[in-house]
């Protein structure tokens, strides 16, 4: 993906030149310093912020899709080096990189209910995998996971249903025994599109105790 250069699946120096996300508020998409969101937005059970590296086009979005589409493993490798190398080195994610210490939890959102079965592996997790290898910090996958489909879901016209995951999600019991209180929680996705998952992960971690939680995603 890329220029073509032989050695990569990403061509590092293209990813370098793609074009990178504005930082906005996860709640109203409006510029946001760091991520951090308003003041004004912010929600009892809401993010507390959210980090996008690349606009989604170009380079970014021909990986992703590699990626995701694909299941080219080493394009996601490939994006996020790249983009541990963008959040030590702009100053814009500073808040963000304050965050990072060994304490931090990093997991990724669950997969969608229909494309679980086929992919075979997570590329959210994938990316949070490699986000704690490289920032330090814990990673811990599976920590929200999708619950049965609810008959709430079922009788909502298709249409909406795309859009709502609200009660979808729930904390994984299996990590019950982990005290989450005081604790920052990333949460990591290849692209924001609503961020109506996202939203909903950081109600379940929330209300499971995590202190603070935030979000990750490739491009926006
Ligand atoms: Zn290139
Ligand atoms: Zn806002």
């Amino acid at each position: 993906v890329g220029c073509g250069r032989q050695g990569f699946v990403v061509c590092p120096e293209c990813l370098k030149k793609a074009e990178r996300a504005e930082l906005v508020c996860p709640e109203c998409g409006r510029l946001a310093v760091g991520g951090n969101t308003h003041l004004g937005c912010q929600q009892r059970d809401g993010l507390d912020g959210l980090v996008a590296i690349w606009r989604y086009r170009g380079v970014v979005r021909e990986a992703v899709k590699q990626f995701k589409f694909k299941f080219v493993k080493e394009a996601g490798k490939d994006l996020a080096r790249e983009a541990i190398g963008v959040i030590e080195n702009d100053g814009r994610f500073l808040d963000f990189r304050n965050l990072i210490d060994k304490s931090v939890i990093w997991t990724g959102v669950p997969l969608h209910r229909v494309r679980e079965n086929w992919r075979g592996f997570n590329q959210a997790e994938l990316i949070a995998r490699e986000m704690a290898k490289g920032l330090g910090g814990e990673f811990i996958p599976g920590l929200v996971e999708r619950r049965r489909y609810t008959e709430h879901q079922a009788g909502l016209a298709r249409r909406q249903r795309g859009e709502n995951v609200e009660g979808v999600f729930g904390y994984n019991l299996k990590f019950e025994i982990r005290n989450l209180k005081l604790k920052t929680v990333v949460v990591v996705d290849d692209v924001w599109t609503t961020g109506a998952t996202m939203k909903e992960c950081a109600r379940v971690l929330k209300k499971a105790g995590a202190e603070r939680v935030w979000g990750m995603v490739l491009a926006r």
